[in-house]
C-alpha cells in the first residue's frame, strides 16, 4: 500500500470499516511511514477532541471536511 491509497482509506480505517486485508496492509504501511502516522494520529486526536467537546458523533460530513483538511495539509508538506 501506498500513502494515496491508505489516505484514502483512512477514515474507514480510524471507524475500522476495513476488511481484515485492508486493515492489515494499513497497519503495515503505517509501520513504516511516518508521514502516515502523523495524519493518522492528528486526525483520531481532532475527532476525539471535538467528540470530548460536543459529546456526539461528528457528522459524517464535517468529518469528511474535517479529513480533507488534513489531507491537504499533508499534501502541501510532500
Ligand atoms: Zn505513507
Amino acid at each position: 500500500m501506498d500513502c494515496e491509497t491508505l489516505l484514502a482509506y483512512l477514515s474507514d480505517y480510524i471507524d475500522r470499516n476495513l476488511s481484515e486485508d485492508l486493515s492489515q496492509a494499513a497497519q503495515d504501511h503505517l509501520r513504516t511511514c511516518q508521514n502516515c502516522r502523523i495524519v493518522l494520529d492528528s486526525t483520531q486526536r481532532t475527532i476525539l477532541l471535538a467528540r470530548q467537546h460536543t459529546q456526539t458523533v461528528i457528522p459524517a460530513e464535517r468529518r469528511q471536511h474535517l479529513f480533507e483538511q488534513i489531507q491537504s495539509a499533508f499534501e502541501k508538506r510532500l
